[in-house]
C-alpha cells in the first residue's frame, strides 16, 4: 500500500508542478494583457482630457472614441482566449492523430480471397516462428491434421503451444514455412472469413461490458433470442441464466463479477456453438475450476468438438486419452506424435508425463 501510495504522490507531483507552471504562465499572460487594455483606457482619457483643456477636442468625439476603444478591445480578448484553447487543441489533436493512424500489424494480402466454409484439414508445414528477430520460438513444425480429428497438445509450460495455436487463426505470421486450411495458406484469405472458420475458447475469457444475451450473440451477431437460447442449453448453461435476476438480459461487466469461472467458461462455450465453426481450438483451464464443475465442462467441449477438427491445449490426462492424437511440444518442436497407446508403448517424454499425473492425481 505504502509503496503505491509514494507512486501515486510522485505522479500527483509531477502534475501539479506543470499546473502550477502553466497557471503562472497564463496569470503573467492575462495579468499583462489586462494591464495593457486599461492602461489604453487609461491614455485615451487622459490625452483627450488634455486636448479638451487645450480646446482642440470636442467632448463628444472623446466619448465617440472611448467607445471605439471598448469595440476594439473585446476581440483583443477573445483572441487572447482562443490562443490557449488553440493551444489545448493541437495537443489534445496529435495524440488522437497519432492513435487514428496506428495500423493494424496484420493485414490482408492485396488479393486475399475470401475462405467459405472448410472441411477442416489443417497442415502445419516446417513451420518456424519468432515473436522477436532472432528468439526463434517454434523450430520448424510439421503437423498434419486431418478433418474432425482431435489432437491434443501437450508438454511443459513456455514449449510454444499456445503459441502454435495462435498461428492457425493467423493472430501471428509465421517466420518461415506456412500453415494451410484445407490446402489453403492463411495469409493468402481474408482475416475476416479465416476466423469465421475457427473458434477459439481460450483460458481467460473475455465478456464484454453487455448483457449475457448479447455477449452470447458474438458468436455470431445476426443469431436470433432462440437461437441463443439453444447455444446456451448446448453450453449447459441456459438453467444458470433463466435463475438470474434479469436472466438473458442480466448485465455482466468486462470482468464479469457475476459469474463464476465454470460458467464464465461456458458463455464462451455457447457462443462457439452459435458459431458453429468447423475448427476449434481449446485452451483448456489449467486450474480455477472444482472438479465437478471441470468433469461437467468435459463433456460440454466433448460435445463442442464433435464434428470438428480440435486442437486441444490439454492439461488433464482425461482429454488427452480422449484425443485422436496427441502431440508433444518441447522446446518448439514437436517430439512425440501418435495415440495414446502408441505413445505410452514407445515409453518415451509422453509417457513420462502421464507418470507424473498420475503420481499427482492418484
Ligand atoms: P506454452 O503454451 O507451451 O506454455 P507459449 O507458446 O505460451 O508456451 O510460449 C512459448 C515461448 O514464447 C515462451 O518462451 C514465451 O516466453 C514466449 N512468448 C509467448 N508469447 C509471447 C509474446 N507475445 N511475445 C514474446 N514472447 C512470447
Amino acid at each position: 500500500e505504502e509503496t503505491e501510495l509514494r507512486k501515486f504522490d510522485s505522479s500527483n507531483d509531477t502534475y501539479k508542478t506543470s499546473k502550477r507552471q502553466f497557471h503562472k504562465a497564463m496569470g503573467r499572460f492575462n495579468a499583462a494583457m489586462e494591464f495593457f487594455l486599461c492602461a489604453l483606457s487609461a491614455a485615451v482619457i487622459a490625452a483627450g482630457g488634455g486636448l479638451i483643456m487645450a480646446g482642440k477636442m470636442d467632448i463628444v468625439d472623446l466619448i465617440t472614441f472611448s467607445l471605439y476603444i471598448t469595440t476594439f478591445v473585446n476581440p483583443v480578448r477573445k483572441l487572447s482566449n482562443f490562443a490557449e484553447l488553440f493551444a489545448n487543441g493541437t495537443a489534445g489533436l496529435g495524440r488522437f492523430v497519432e492513435l487514428m493512424r496506428e495500423e493494424p500489424a496484420m493485414k490482408d494480402a492485396p488479393d486475399a480471397t475470401v475462405l467459405s466454409r472448410v472441411e477442416g484439414r489443417i497442415d502445419v508445414d516446417h513451420v518456424s516462428f519468432a515473436y522477436q528477430d532472432d528468439l526463434a520460438v517454434l523450430h520448424d513444425v510439421d503437423l498434419h491434421i486431418h478433418p474432425g480429428e482431435t489432437v491434443a497438445v501437450v508438454g511443459p509450460s513456455g514449449g510454444g503451444k499456445s503459441t502454435l495455436c495462435q498461428l492457425i487463426p493467423r493472430f501471428y505470421d509465421v517466420t518461415s514455412g506456412a500453415i494451410r486450411i484445407d490446402g489453403v495458406d492463411v495469409r493468402a484469405v481474408t482475416q475476416e472469413s479465416l476466423r469465421q472458420n475457427v473458434g477459439v475458447v481460450q483460458q481467460e475469457v473475455f465478456l464484454f461490458a453487455a448483457s449475457i444475451l448479447e455477449n452470447i450473440r458474438y458468436g455470431r451477431p445476426g443469431a436470433t433470442e432462440e437461437e441463443v437460447a439453444q447455444a446456451a442449453k448446448l453450453a449447459e448453461i441456459y438453467d444458470d441464466i433463466v435463475a438470474m435476476p434479469d436472466g438473458f438480459n442480466t448485465y455482466v461487466g468486462e470482468r464479469g463479477t457475476l459469474l463464476s469461472g465454470g460458467q464464465k467458461q461456458r458463455i464462451s462455450i455457447a457462443r462457439i456453438f452459435l458459431k458453429d465453426p468447423p475448427v476449434l481450438i481449446l485452451d483448456e483451464a489449467t486450474s480455477a475450476l472444482d472438479s465437478v464443475t471441470e468433469a461437467r465442462l468435459q463433456e460440454t467441449f466433448e460435445r463442442l468438438s464433435h464434428g470438428r477438427t480440435t486442437i486441444i491445449i490439454a492439461h488433464r490426462l482425461s482429454t488427452v486419452r480422449n484425443a485422436d492424437r496427441i502431440a508433444v511440444v518441447e522446446e518448439g518442436r514437436i517430439v512425440e506424435l501418435g495415440s495414446h497407446e502408441e505413445l505410452m508403448a514407445r515409453d518415451g517424454a509422453y509417457a513420462q508425463l502421464v507418470r507424473t499425473q498420475e503420481l499427482r492425481h492418484g
